[in-house]
C-alpha cells in the first residue's frame, strides 16, 4: 500500500547524521532541553526569521502556552476556523475562553478574512490564523483587522514550516506563532515536539517559563506552568532535518505541479494558491465533484493500493467534544460542504515520479469511468 506519508524512506535519506545526533545526545545524557535543543531554537528562530523559537512537548502545547502567554483566559473570546484539527481549538476552550469560529474561504480552505471582520467584537482578544495544509492565511488582511483593536494573533503553523507569505516565512507575522514536529509533519521529530516562536522578548521568556513549570531558578516558582519541555533527542534531530527542510518543501512543490498537470481537465478542482504565497503541501487536496464522487474516489485508490485521506472530514464546530456550542449543521456552510468532498493524496518528499504517475492514472481512470 502506498502510503499517504512515508517516515521510513525520509529517515533513510539522512539517516548517518541522525543517528550520529542522537548518539552524542545519549553521550552526553542532555534528555530535557539543554544544548541541543536551545541550538536548534536558535537555528529554528533564525529559519523562521523571529528573535526567539521556545520548545515545547507539542504543537497542542505551543498553541496552549502562546494563549496563556499572552493572557487569554475567561471572559475572552478568541476567534479561528472550524476547518482544522482539534488541537486549533482545544487550548481556547480548556483556558475557559470562549470560541468564536469563523468559515473559510471556498477557494483556499483557509480563514475567510471577510468573514473574520464581520466576527470581531469588543471580546475578541486573540484570533488564530491556521496556514492549513501548508498555505498560509492573507496575513495582510488579519494583521489589518486586528492590529489597531490590539487583538493579538497566534499564528497556527503546524502544517506550514518554511511556507512564505509575500517572501516573509510564516511564524514571524503574528504576536505569537505555534508549529507542531509530530513525526508526519514537514518537519518532524521521532515523538512528539512542538515550538512557540515570537519576536517579543517578553513573550519568549514567558513562554519560556510556562514550559517548566513557571520556573525562575531551579527551586522557585513564578506562576503555575508546565511540564512540556523540548527532549534533547528531538532537538537533535529537528536540527539535522532543518537543513533538509527547503529541499523537501521544495520537492513537494514539484509533486504538485505534476499532479495539477495531470488533473488538468478532469472534473477535479486542485489546490487554489493565492497571491503571493508560497505553498509547502503539508497535504495535497483535491475536491470532488460530489459527496459520491469522493467517496467512490477513495475506495477506488484504496482498492488500487493507494492511501486516500480526507483533513477534516468532521468540522470543529459538530464534533462532539464541542457540542456545549450549540452549533449545528449549516452553522458554517463551506466548511461543511468542503469536508463532504476533499479528499487528500499521498504527499512526501520522497515520492518517486512513477508512483505519483500510478497516482494520476487511478484518479483519472476513475473519474473517466464515474462521469
Ligand atoms: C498537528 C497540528 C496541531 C497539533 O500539533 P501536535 O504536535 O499534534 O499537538 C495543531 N494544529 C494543526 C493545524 C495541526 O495540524
Amino acid at each position: 500500500m502506498l502510503p499517504l506519508v512515508d517516515l521510513a524512506r525520509g529517515y533513510r535519506s539522512m539517516k548517518d547524521e541522525i543517528d550520529k545526533a542522537i548518539a552524542a545526545v545519549i553521550e552526553d545524557t542532555s534528555f530535557v532541553l539543554g544544548e541541543h535543543v536551545a541550538a536548534f531554537e536558535e537555528n529554528f528562530a533564525s529559519y523562521c526569521g523571529c528573535s526567539h523559537a521556545v520548545g515545547v512537548g507539542n504543537g497542542t502545547d505551543a498553541l496552549r502556552i502562546a494563549l496563556r502567554s499572552l493572557g487569554i483566559g475567561p471572559g475572552d473570546e478568541v476567534i479561528t476556523v472550524p476547518n482544522s484539527f482539534i488541537a486549533t481549538a482545544e487550548p481556547i476552550a480548556e483556558l475557559g475562553a470562549a470560541i468564536r469560529f469563523v468559515d473559510v474561504d471556498p477557494r483556499t480552505a483557509l480563514m475567510d478574512t471577510r468573514a473574520l471582520a464581520g466576527a470581531i467584537s469588543p471580546r475578541t482578544k486573540a484570533v488564530i490564523p491556521v496556514h492549513l495544509y501548508g498555505q498560509p492565511v492573507d496575513m495582510d488582511s488579519v494583521l489589518e483587522l486586528t492590529k489597531e483593536r490590539g487583538i493579538f494573533v497566534v499564528e497556527d503553523a503546524a502544517q506550514a514550516h518554511g511556507a512564505r507569505y509575500k517572501g516573509r516565512r510564516v511564524g514571524s507575522f503574528g504576536d505569537m506563532a505555534c508549529f507542531s514536529f509530530y513525526p508526519g509533519k514537514n518537519l518532524g521529530a521521532f515523538g512528539d515536539g512542538g515550538a512557540v516562536t515570537t519576536n517579543n522578548t517578553e513573550l519568549a521568556e514567558k513562554a519560556g517559563k510556562l514550559r517548566d513549570h513557571g520556573r525562575l531558578s531551579k527551586y522557585e516558582h513564578d506562576v503555575l506552568g508546565y511540564n512540556s519541555r523540548l527532549d534533547g533527542i528531538q532537538g537533535a534531530v529537528l536540527d539535522v532535518k532543518l537543513k533538509y527542510l527547503d529541499r523537501g518543501n521544495e520537492a513537494r512543490r514539484r509533486h504538485a505541479a505534476h499532479y495539477g498537470e495531470r488533473f488538468c481537465g478532469l472534473d477535479v478542482t486542485i489546490p487554489h494558491v493565492g497571491a503571493d504565497v508560497e505553498h509547502v503541501y503539508h497535504l495535497y487536496v483535491l475536491t470532488l465533484a460530489s459527496r459520491e464522487l469522493r467517496d467512490g474516489l477513495i475506495e477506488h485508490l484504496t482498492a488500487s493500493g493507494i492511501s486516500a485521506g480526507i483533513h477534516y472530514p468532521v468540522p470543529l464546530h459538530l464534533q462532539p467534544a464541542f457540542g456545549y456550542l450549540g452549533l449545528s449543521d449549516s452553522s458554517y456552510q463551506v466548511t461543511e460542504d468542503l469536508a463532504g468532498r476533499i479528499v487528500s493524496l499521498p504527499m512526501f518528499p520522497e515520492l518517486t515520479e512513477e508512483e505519483i504517475e500510478q497516482i494520476c492514472v487511478a484518479v483519472s481512470g476513475f473519474l473517466e469511468t464515474a462521469s
